[in-house]
């Protein structure tokens, strides 16, 4: 049984007090526990981070480049051993994992390019020998509160860039698949981070609440839910952090006649079900634009009858189990309720077959498979709330608006996507479409680390989305320096506003 705790100052600390069980998802057994912090391991978190900040803040540019390349060296190194960590506590598929861990790394290769993205602007002669400049400085100690669908990936979207800014960095992981974070830790200190620059806090909501309230903390960067979102996004600020609070999704792929719908079965497919639907931008509706519908659904019905839904250390298999069985049921509940509410099942995940593991695992993971629920009425709850699990439902559409319309009433805008062959239409959906990311023919279009992730409405609290140039900004305050050496032309007492001369 492993047994998961803090990393604080540069070393495995225990606290004193609650745990929490870590399940393998693909078994349904209990594989360790996990410490969730009291109050006083946070605080001694961000007193280890607050005592590392100024030398860090100090450390040069290049210097803090330097151990950003090595920190990505051994990440690359270690790819398998966190996939096969994500995998074992998550339930995704190694190959899902070993994506995840390389859109992280992305983000650590962003972060390498720290010296240029931190240059400021410089004026001479603002007014007569007198220059400005602008630079950017680190906040301090910030936090990162993420969740259980990316536990590698998503904290990579902050500390690197938190870290690369020269704040110290705390990062509280989900307690559902919180390894990850205690091998990234020591990757990190490998690297030469000094001791105090990354540190862990295991735990669940007071952990969280202590971050919140801390008055040492300077911001928080959080993914998860939209009910904590909103939650940590209030409390934070009410405290005086910036926060930006990344929220729930529910992302529509909209299916123009013109399109190739070969094309468009696959991409929803493997947007639909990779990581068994457990992603912020997983395609889970497709409005399907009249008269492609029964023909699109033909094709999706299809391939799913095609996927393995295994453990996810089997090579063969293409989708692994859900996190917790509490959510298993939860999402297979949308089944029954998508019934009620008019739709039609045509494929139904509760009788999917599970490939390779024991017979006792197949009956006691957490398993869902796809499930493909078509006519969904456009008021439905099914259409409208996160399911976050391997259901995708079909809603016919007359046409392009009311597509659209749909789309832009939702309560979320993280991701969408069009299909189609016609570049007008496409040109005319990125410009009105209110959501913050968009694919054209592309289902889950997830920005390269050189941009920022981030969605609208419901999706995000705050103004900042995640890591590119947005995240430096985020995780640095500006100041502007108006600088004059003294000459002997100097000219005596002037009570007016400074204006230029
Ligand atoms: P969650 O909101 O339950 O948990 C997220 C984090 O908040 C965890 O660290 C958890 O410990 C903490 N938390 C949970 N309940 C809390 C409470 N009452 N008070 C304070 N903290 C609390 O989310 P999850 O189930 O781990 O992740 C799935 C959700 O995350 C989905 O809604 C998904 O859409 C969303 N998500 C969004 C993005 C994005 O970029 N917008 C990315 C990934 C996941």
């Amino acid at each position: 049984m492993k047994h998961v705790n803090h990393w604080i100052n540069g070393t495995r600390v225990s606290g004193g007090g609650r745990t929490s069980e870590i399940f393998n998802p693909a078994t349904g057994e209990v594989s360790g526990a996990v410490e969730l912090a009291a109050v006083e391991d946070v605080d001694a978190a961000v007193e280890a981070a607050k005592a590392a900040f100024p030398a860090w803040r100090d450390a040069s540019l290049v210097k803090r480049a330097q151990i950003l390349f090595r920190f990505r060296e051994l990440l690359d190194r270690h790819r398998d051993d966190l996939a096969a960590l994500i995998s074992a506590e998550h339930g995704k598929v190694h190959s899902d994992a070993l994506g995840e861990v390389a859109r992280g790394i992305e983000v650590v290769e962003f972060a390498c390019g720290i010296p240029h993205l931190l240059k400021g602007g410089f004026s001479e002669s603002v007014s007569t020998r007198v220059d400005s400049y602008s630079i950017r400085q680190p906040l301090g100690v910030v936090a990162g509160i993420t969740p259980f669908n990316f536990p590698a990936m998503v904290p990579m979207w902050m500390f690197p860039v938190a870290i690369a800014c020269g704040n110290t960095f705390i990062l509280k992981p989900s307690e559902r698949d919180p390894s990850a974070s205690l091998l990234i830790a020591e990757l990190w200190k490998q690297a030469g981070l000094p001791d105090g620059v990354f540190n862990v806090v295991q735990g669940d909501k007071v952990a969280v609440d202590r971050l919140l309230e801390h008055p040492s903390v300077a911001a928080v960067s959080f993914v998860g839910s939209t009910p904590i979102a909103r939650y940590v996004y209030e409390t934070g600020t009410a405290h005086g952090k910036r926060v930006q609070a990344l929220g729930g999704a529910k992302n529509h792929m909209l299916v123009l006649p013109d399109a190739d719908l070969d094309l468009v079965a696959d991409s929803a497919v493997s947007a639909g079900f990779g990581s068994a639907g457990e992603r912020c931008m997983a395609i889970s509706v497709v409005l399907a634009v009249d008269p492609v519908g029964d023909e699109l659904v033909s094709k999706i019905v299809e391939r799913v009858g095609k996927l393995t839904v295994g453990p996810g250390d089997q090579p063969t298999s293409e989708m692994g189990p859900l996190v917790t069985e509490v959510h298993r049921d939860k999402v297979a509940s949308y089944i029954d309720l998508g019934q009620e509410e008019g739709a039609k099942l045509v494929v139904d995940g509760r009788e999917t077959p599970i490939q390779g593991g024991t017979t006792a695992a197949q009956t006691s993971g957490f398993w869902l498979g796809p499930t493909v629920l078509d006519h969904v009425p456009a008021n439905s709850r099914v259409h409208r709330e996160e399911i976050f699990g391997p259901i995708l439902s079909i809603v016919r559409v007359k046409s392009y608006e009311e597509g659209l319309e749909l789309i832009n009433t939702g309560e979320y805008g993280n991701g969408t996507a069009i299909f189609t062959n016609d570049g007008g239409a496409a040109r005319r959906f990125q410009n009105e479409v209110e959501v913050g990311m968009v694919g054209i023919n592309v289902p889950i279009p997830v920005p390269m680390a050189f941009y920022s992730f981030g969605g609208w409405k419901a999706s995000l609290f705050g103004d900042t989305h995640v890591h590119g140039t947005e995240g430096v900004h985020f995780y640095t305050r500006g100041k502007v320096v108006t600088s004059r050496w003294l000459d002997p032309s100097h000219g005596g007492v002037n009570l007016g506003f400074p204006t230029n001369k």
